[in-house]
């Protein structure tokens, strides 16, 4: 795809820097080959991508690296994801503008603000307060107003909302926590690492057929910070 001419049409005018960004996303991704469940980068990733100012989510020391594609700190300990994850695990859900996402980490709000682009609505929670407190003044402040954010332990899962058409969780578990699968609609999707031990960390995709099966496939090895309980976080 030519990610410049795409940008010319999706709303604010990205920058050199988000550019150049994405075009490193769209030729990394090409240059991984087949992963399980990804059928080629939708261009209206890198358009949800170019239409949200990441330098918006990150600290005023980190701003001059908002286009670098790594994961930068954003206090708490916690990490803002690199670019080229919150890209592919985006692609992996196939979001549509009819779907209602469920989001487990919201950290500052960045990977959510890409959804909220893309789908109908997004509810997100994040287990440290004064993240979630700040994510949602932000998101409302830049006009995403798609995206409900709650502090709470994401493990449970948001059942008020649920069924979801996709659940993207942006921390590790060492499992697969029960109530995201159960709030998984029929023919949804749902992309997480998992802490194997000694093996690494794992991304999941998750697929839920028609009739509620459940299949598991490893997609890539990837590095998150913990998916805590909120009695130990
Ligand atoms: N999606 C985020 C990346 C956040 S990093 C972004 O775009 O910035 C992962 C986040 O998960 C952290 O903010 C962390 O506090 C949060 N987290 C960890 N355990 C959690 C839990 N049990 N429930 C909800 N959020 C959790």
């Amino acid at each position: 795809m030519t990610v410049g001419r795409t940008m010319e049409t999706s709303g604010p005018v990205a920058s050199d820097a988000c550019r150049s960004l994405l075009q490193q996303i769209d030729s990394e991704m090409a240059g991984l080959g087949p992963l399980y469940g990804q059928i080629g980068l939708d261009p209206r990733v890198l358009e949800a991508m170019a239409a949200v100012p990441r330098e918006e989510f990150v600290s005023a020391d980190e701003i001059p690296y908002a286009y670098a594609n790594i994961p930068l700190p954003i206090g708490y300990g916690q990490t803002i994801s690199q670019p080229f994850i919150v890209a592919l695990m985006t692609n992996l859900l196939r979001p549509q503008p009819s779907h209602v996402i469920l989001e487990v980490g919201t950290g500052c709000g960045y990977q959510a603000a890409v959804l909220s682009k893309l789908v109908r609505q997004v509810y997100s929670i994040e287990v440290v307060e004064p993240l979630a407190e700040t994510a949602r003044a932000r998101l409302l402040r830049l006009g995403f107003t798609n995206v409900a954010v709650r502090c709470g332990d994401g493990y449970d899962g948001w059942s008020d909302h649920a069924p979801f058409d996709g659940v993207i969780v942006t921390a590790a578990a060492p499992f697969i926590p029960e109530a995201l699968v159960e709030q998984l609609a029929n023919g949804g999707r749902m992309v997480m690492p998992v802490d194997r031990g000694s093996e690494g960390q794992m991304l999941l995709l998750l697929e839920k057929n028609s009739s509620g099966e459940v299949q598991s496939h490893d997609v890539l090895p990837v590095a998150f910070v913990p998916l805590v309980r909120k009695h130990l976080g």
